[in-house]
């Protein structure tokens, strides 16, 4: 629908694959919700769907974005949490007016107060964000091990030793890359 934008990461976390619509923050950037539109396409992918988005929402939600991510950052390295993050986390949180109901078949569905409202939805995003860096869910905030990307993610595996934000992608890559490394230390043995 939208050829020639970047394709969004798909994750089971809400807060963490919004922060994933930037992606690459410590090599080539890639911005993944370059318009409001973009960002009206990635809310209706996870459940917040809204019928437009100003200029000055889209601004709203990449500073909460980067707040989430510099938080998540902190709270993964154990690091002190940065006041400002923390301040436009919990003014996206007290601002959205999002309601949580349940459907006939038992899942949750959130509810916005109209559906121009993107503050709404950023507001659940804020509220996911706190509920892991604070952590009540079970799983752990880990930063991931490609040196470009150093993305914040959620976790939730058995051993808590995953290494990359997205195995599709950061893992790929690595591996890629050793198996390249290896091949040129070894030329014989990768026949
Ligand atoms: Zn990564």
């Amino acid at each position: 629908m939208h050829a020639g934008f970047p394709d969004f990461r798909l994750g089971n976390v809400l807060a963490t694959s919004f922060t994933g619509t930037l992606s690459e923050r410590h090599g080539n950037a890639v911005e993944r919700i370059p318009t409001p539109h973009r960002l009206i396409d990635w809310l209706a992918v996870n459940g917040l769907a809204v019928d437009s988005c100003t200029t000055a929402q889209l601004g709203l939600a990449r500073e909460l974005r980067e707040s989430i991510h510099a938080a998540a950052t902190a709270a993964a390295i154990q690091d002190a949490l940065p006041a400002s993050a923390v301040q436009v986390i919990n003014d996206r949180s007290a601002q959205g007016r999002a309601a949580a109901t349940l459907t006939p078949e038992g899942q949750r569905r959130w509810r916005l107060s109209s559906a121009s409202c993107v503050e709404d939805a950023l507001g659940v995003i804020a509220a996911d964000a706190i509920s892991i860096i604070a952590g009540e869910r079970d799983g752990k905030l880990a930063l991931c091990a490609s040196p470009t990307c150093q993305a914040a993610f959620f976790d939730t595996s058995q051993s808590r030793t995953r290494k990359w934000c997205d195995m599709n992608t950061c893992g790929n890559r690595q591996k890629k890359a050793r198996f390249n490394a290896n091949q040129h230390k070894n030329p014989r043995s990768a026949e």
